[in-house]
């Protein structure tokens, strides 16, 4: 996935590389595979003295949800509750939705208007958010890359 994200040219640009390799070798085939991203649009034979790299940040992939997001007194929220792939954009979305979530529960409980049974409602909703929501959404996003020709994708 190639984006460009500001005025002034700067291009964020994401790849897969296999798991086996080390941050070494990520960062010595970078220009190669930079390459050939450029390639598929458009941009032929660029050498790494034609860009500036800003940054290069390797990071794994998940895709999994905590069997509770409460277990008694310990509440999780965000990337400790569920993980998703970057694709859509709904990791820090989703976390955001969970404190604000989380916040409504436990003022109603401090006013008096809501038990600590609450605390298992907020588990349930924002589980089956992850379930119907976030993870068909950013796993279908996710797909779609795979699933494409590079050669037709743009
Ligand atoms: C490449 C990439 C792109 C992404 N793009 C997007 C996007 O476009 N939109 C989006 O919504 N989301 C995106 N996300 C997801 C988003 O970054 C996360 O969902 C979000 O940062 C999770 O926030 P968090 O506070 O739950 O966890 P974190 O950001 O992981 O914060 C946890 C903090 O706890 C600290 N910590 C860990 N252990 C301890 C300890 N024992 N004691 C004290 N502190 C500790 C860590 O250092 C860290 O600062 C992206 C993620 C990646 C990897």
């Amino acid at each position: 996935m190639a984006a460009l994200i500001s005025n002034d040219g700067c291009w964020r640009v994401t790849y897969g590389e296999p798991h086996s390799i080390t941050h070494d070798e990520l960062i010595e085939r970078h220009p190669q595979k930079l390459r050939a991203v450029l390639s598929h649009l458009g941009v032929q034979n660029v050498d790494p003295s034609d860009y500036q790299v800003a940054n290069i940040s390797p990071y794994k992939i998940h895709q999994c949800l905590a069997q509770s997001v409460r277990i008694g007194r310990i509440l999780l929220a965000g990337d400790s509750a569920h993980l998703c792939n970057p694709f859509g954009g709904l990791g820090l979305s989703g976390g955001i939705v969970d404190v604000g979530g989380l916040v409504d529960c436990l003022i109603g409980m401090h006013e008096g208007a809501a038990g600590e049974d609450i605390l298992d409602r907020y588990s349930e909703v924002r589980r089956e958010k992850y379930e119907k929501l976030v993870n068909p959404t950013s796993s279908h996003n996710f797909e779609r890359l795979f699933d494409q020709d590079p050669e037709t994708a743009l």
